[in-house]
């Protein structure tokens, strides 16, 4: 009896297997630490003490590549990307260790027949205890609430997953840090700061959507821009003055808050140029700018985020954005930015 508990024993830790960490060296000598975890594409996962990046392939060594060719060819855990070995089951074309094909929340394997969920973090549950579980509003991972804390259900009836949470912006002085990064890289590309005066807010969803309904905007919002101008005609100091104000959801994790910015920015500078065109265009304009911050993240959120406006179906954020994405493609920032200024039509 004792030796069979043994043997048992040492089967369970066979089968929980742990990524190799190795060091990684990009062609331009940086190195770093990290364990591979899955190749999407053209991209590699790495985890990064305790963070998910995805980097180019390309960005790496030869050295580095062929272990990652290696790395593709050993048969490996859908959930956990651990090796196979014999206590494998395969549910399409999926395969897992035995012990990683499980509901998150009652523990059990899944058995022929059974509905689950799955996200794109490894997490499953039975469909039926998908009540049991939240679902992170910025990254869509699923979790227990069994295991989670209070904090990660916010007053306003969002939710967010634990590594989402520990990048969340909660305060405003964060949020004008972040804000500097965005300006950064918006300036890049050709943008310019406005004339007028700018004020950021963190707010919640209920005073997001009270205050998006003054503009008749709705939707799945994350920020909003609302922005006053004055003509002055005549007088001492004749010409239009602006005011601005961005709202910020609370508690956005830093890659998406820079996302949010980022387009609200834009709508920043279209407001102040009395720039007016269809909302596709015009969404799928400052959905751009978000594709330029994101593409200089290297979190596997921001890779994420891309898809989500890659794939979303909204004719508006999604139709608009890969018409638009397509036309910068074409003619480049400058021509794009001159284009969208030949639609103003000041008051
Ligand atoms: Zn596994
Ligand atoms: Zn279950
Ligand atoms: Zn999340
Ligand atoms: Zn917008």
């Amino acid at each position: 009896m004792f030796v069979f508990r043994r043997f048992f024993l040492l089967l369970v830790l066979c089968v929980g297997t742990l990524l190799e960490s190795r060091v990684w060296t990009t062609t331009s000598g940086s190195r770093s630490e990290g364990e591979l975890f899955e190749v999407v594409g053209d991209r590699i996962g790495l985890r990064i003490r305790g963070r998910d990046y995805h980097f180019s392939i390309s960005r790496f060594t030869p050295a580095d590549q062929a272990y990652v060719k290696q790395w593709m060819k050993v048969p490996r855990c859908a959930a956990c990307s651990g090796t196979l070995g014999t206590r494998s089951t395969k549910a399409g074309k999926a395969s897992y260790h035995t012990s990683c094909f499980r509901c998150m929340v009652c523990r059990k394997n899944f058995g022929p027949g059974n509905r689950f969920r799955k996200d794109g973090w490894g997490g499953m549950v039975h469909v039926e205890h998908f009540s049991h579980t939240g679902l992170c509003g910025t990254c869509s991972r699923i979790f227990p609430k069994q295991n989670a804390s209070k904090e990660q259900f916010f007053a306003d009836g969002r939710m967010s997953c634990k590594p989402c949470l520990k990048d969340g912006i909660f305060k405003l002085d964060l949020l004008n840090k972040v804000d500097d990064r965005v300006w950064k890289s918006l300036m890049e590309v050709g943008f310019v700061k406005p004339k007028g005066k700018i004020i950021l807010e963190l707010v919640d969803q209920k005073t997001l959507l009270r205050e998006a309904a003054k503009i008749n905007a709705s939707g799945n919002l994350r920020g909003l821009t609302l922005t006053k101008y004055r003509v002055v005609k005549g007088g001492k100091n004749p010409g239009t003055t602006f005011d601005h104000r961005i709202y910020v959801l609370y508690g956005l994790p830093y890659v998406e808050c820079i996302s949010v910015l980022a387009h609200e920015h834009v709508h920043v500078w279209l407001n102040e140029r009395f720039i007016d065109a269809s909302p596709p265009v015009i969404e799928g304009f400052c959905n751009l700018a978000s594709l330029t911050v994101l593409q200089k993240e290297k979190s596997k959120l921001s890779s994420i985020l891309l898809e989500n406006m890659n794939n979303s179906t909204s004719s508006v954020y999604g139709g608009g954005y890969r018409k638009m994405r397509q036309r910068l493609a074409q003619v480049g920032w400058p021509a794009l930015l001159a284009e969208l200024k030949r639609k103003s039509t000041p008051p």
